[in-house]
């Protein structure tokens, strides 16, 4: 008994010996966050809401007029920057930290937020759909997260890794196979890295929103007119649909989004890593259609 006792002494003297050790992340106000697919819905309402917090943004798009509009009403140069990147892009990834670095010292937050939606039932779902689909969200959060990975660990001053993923990582929805098993790819790669990057004080975490119809590009560029088929309702009742189908019976918004993120990397919850965060006003607790 006495030996086990003796051990148990020297195991919790090394644990705390390493969390001291483990770096503490900075307050959100002298925080540097890169936000990719920042010039549309969620992402821009992510990078106004971290700004709002006292955040520099760096707003990472494929789209430059976009990136450079939301950088204009962010505050211009002292607040935010925008980088045009195409995700699937390794260089164009580097180019993007680099650009941070320079632009603010470096980068403490990464959201993988860029994405793009192909939604077809799974006979007209071609090989190029799937790889397009899959390069975008799977190889393209994966390469930033791998670049933010290195750049926090030389930091060596902790921080965080957010995905915006979706109900959908977790429950079949109709006719979307590409999309959803990409964000099932997302998800996993949230558990993966926070094994991985948890000894640097590294959190990685994701948010799983559904039914964000207002401000979404993805929504208004067809995605929003096939679930409307799919739902046998009209596109522009989408929005009161999926409110309906709720159990708060409320709409989701860009900035409900943001507020998951934002209470993520905010710094209440420092001791959370490898969460999803659903914000689905309730769907998925209770999983309608
Ligand atoms: P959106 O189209 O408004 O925003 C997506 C942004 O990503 C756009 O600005 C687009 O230019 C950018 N983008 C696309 N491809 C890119 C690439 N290769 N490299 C860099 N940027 C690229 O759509 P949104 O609804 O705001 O979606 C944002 C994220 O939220 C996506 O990952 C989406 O899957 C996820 N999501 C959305 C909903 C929803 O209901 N809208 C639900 C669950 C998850």
């Amino acid at each position: 008994i006495e030996e086990s006792e003796k051990f148990r002494i020297e195991y919790w003297a090394l644990e705390e010996a390493k969390l001291q050790r483990m770096p503490k992340a900075k307050p959100l106000a002298t925080r540097i966050a890169l936000v990719t697919g920042a010039g549309s819905g969620i992402g821009k309402a992510i990078a106004h809401r971290l700004v709002a917090e006292g955040a520099c943004v760096v707003v990472a798009d494929i789209n430059a007029g976009s990136a450079a509009d939301v950088a204009a009403e962010l505050g211009g140069p002292d607040k935010a920057t925008a980088v045009t990147v195409d995700v699937t892009d390794e260089e164009r990834i580097k180019a993007a930290f680099d650009q941070a670095a320079l632009a603010f010292g470096g980068v403490d937050i990464l959201v993988n937020n860029a994405g793009i939606s192909i939604s077809k039932p799974l006979l007209e779902t071609t090989a190029e759909d799937w790889d397009l689909q899959h390069s975008i969200m799977a190889r393209g959060s994966f390469l930033a997260a791998r670049e933010a990975a290195r750049v926090l660990i030389a930091q060596n001053m902790g921080g965080d890794i957010v995905y915006i993923a979706s109900k959908n990582s977790v429950f079949a929805g109709p006719n979307n196979i590409a999309y959803s098993a990409t964000k099932a790819d997302q998800a996993h790669q949230v558990r993966l890295l926070a094994a991985e990057l948890g000894e640097h004080g590294i959190r990685v975490n994701g948010v799983n929103p559904d039914g964000v119809v207002q401000g979404s590009g993805i929504f208004a560029g067809g995605w929003g007119a096939k679930r409307a088929a799919v739902y046998g309702v009209p596109e522009e009742k989408l929005g009161e649909f999926y409110a309906q189908r709720t159990l708060l019976k409320r709409e989701v918004l860009p900035s409900h989004v943001a507020n998951a993120v934002f209470a993520l990397v905010g710094g209440d919850l420092t001791h959370t890593t490898g969460l999803h965060v659903p914000v689905d006003a309730g769907v998925a607790a209770a999983f309608l259609r």
